[in-house]
């Protein structure tokens, strides 16, 4: 277990492995199906060469974990950055294992990641990278077996070179062996908003649940990237004020809102969200602190602990990263009436399109933005009130909940098809 200075539960698998056995307890299931559910079923590292733009090689490391298989291929997607871990990257598969649960999706939890820092390779560092690092987990994926996706620092581009690769090896084009293409080779129209639009409409459904309204609602949004300006633009739409956004460099914080569009611009042009002109500057860690009704995390895992948990102000919490609250913090929050919304349902809108787009390319046969938004809306808005509600009868908080859900579901999957052999 990895333990901060101040003995704080903050290593990933540590968190995801913790909310598992908190959830399994309201589970009937025998130990051996217990002990299944928590482990992953296989994980590989790869150490492999890349030809660097000044002629030098430089060896990277790159991991893919499957976590569960029970209800379908794996699914999860691939994350670039320099602290990737293997435990972080296995806490990610099993949170895709839920997620995908909870959904209703055919799916088991998948994730991959590289130890690389993406912003400091060229375009051809980069596509050299990505080639290379699914040739050597090649023998994973496969539109039946284990399908990719985009996560932090990877996008489009990436996966169109990782089906690309793919397909060279086949001799024939695979576009069902990732989603989170661009639309132009086998993507789904809708599928890069989905994350943020869906973390918004999860937002919205569990606000109303809670008996509280969006319209008016002062929105706080650590992460400015994928996730995060979908979600902040998404709520503003929906009636929200944005007072505070922040990103990897900095963040800002306006009492009368900030204008999520002109944000995205400044950002675009400068690479960040700090120095918006006219709103006051912030740290990332302090705009989880600014009085706020809803807060969204969108960055990284580890955000809110047990240090942070009660200079929180939100009234509500929606997770738009995965594992941004720890298990220490999720027991602060609750015990002070914030209600956590769990990344297995905030999040879910970005993998629930992945399946829609993997859907189109199974049958070679596309939708319109209208299908692909009305079934997100549609899917999402189940879940929240199936989680919800579980969530009443049980007397448990909504991560409980979700994970009961989905751990019922998958263990249902693990009694129907036995035990092999
Ligand atoms: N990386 C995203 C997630 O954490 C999407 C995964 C997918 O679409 O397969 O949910």
């Amino acid at each position: 277990m990895t333990e901060t200075r101040s003995g704080a539960l903050q290593d990933p698998w540590e968190m995801a492995l913790e909310q598992f056995q908190r959830a399994a307890q309201h589970v009937p299931l025998k130990r051996g199906i217990r002990e299944f559910l928590a482990y992953p079923k296989r994980e590989l590292t790869v150490n492999f060469p890349v030809k660097m733009d000044d002629g030098s090689v430089r060896i990277f490391t790159g991991y893919r974990v499957h976590h569960s298989t029970v209800l379908g291929p794996s699914k999860g997607g691939i994350r670039y950055h320099p602290a990737v871990t293997l435990g972080e990257v296995r806490a990610l598969a099993m949170w895709m294992t839920w997620k995908c649960a909870i959904a209703g999706l055919p799916y088991g939890g998948a994730k991959g990641g590289v130890v690389c820092d993406p912003k400091s390779l060229s375009a051809g560092e980069l596509e050299r990278l990505t080639r290379r690092y699914a040739t050597e987990i090649s023998v994973l994926i496969g539109p039946e077996s284990d399908i990719p996706a985009p996560d932090v620092g990877t996008n489009a581009q990436v996966m169109a070179w990782i089906m690309d690769t793919y397909s060279m090896h086949r001799g024939y084009s695979v576009p069902a062996v990732v989603t989170g293409k661009p639309v132009s080779v086998g993507g789904s129209v809708g599928r890069e908003e989905a994350t943020g639009l869906g973390c918004a409409i999860v937002a919205r459904e569990a606000l109303r649940l809670a008996g509280l309204s969006l319209a008016g609602a002062r929105v706080a949004v650590q992460g400015f990237g994928n996730v995060g300006s979908v979600a902040a633009a998404a709520l503003h739409r929906m009636g929200a004020v944005i007072v505070a956004a922040s990103d990897s460099r900095g963040g800002v914080y306006h009492d009368r809102g900030l204008d999520p569009q002109a944000l995205v611009e400044h950002k675009r042009a400068t690479g960040t969200v700090a120095g918006f002109p006219g709103a006051r500057p912030l740290t990332a860690q302090e705009v989880l602190e600014v009085p706020c009704d809803v807060l969204v995390p969108a960055a990284l895992e580890g955000q809110i602990t047990r240090e942070n948990a009660a200079r929180v102000a939100a009234r509500v919490v929606v997770e738009g990263a995965n594992g941004p609250t720890t298990p220490e913090a999720d027991d602060l929050l609750r015990a002070r009436g914030v209600l956590v919304v769990p990344d297995v349902v905030a999040n879910a809108g970005g993998v629930v399109v992945s399946y829609f787009e993997w859907v189109q390319d199974l049958q070679a046969f596309f939708w319109s933005e209208e299908e692909v938004r009305e079934r997100l809306e549609r899917l999402l808005a189940r879940s929240v009130h199936e989680v919800w509600r579980v969530s009443q009868e049980r007397g448990v908080d909504l991560r409980t909940a979700a994970l009961v859900r989905a751990i019922e579901r998958v263990a249902e999957a693990v009694h129907t098809r036995g035990i092999y052999p």
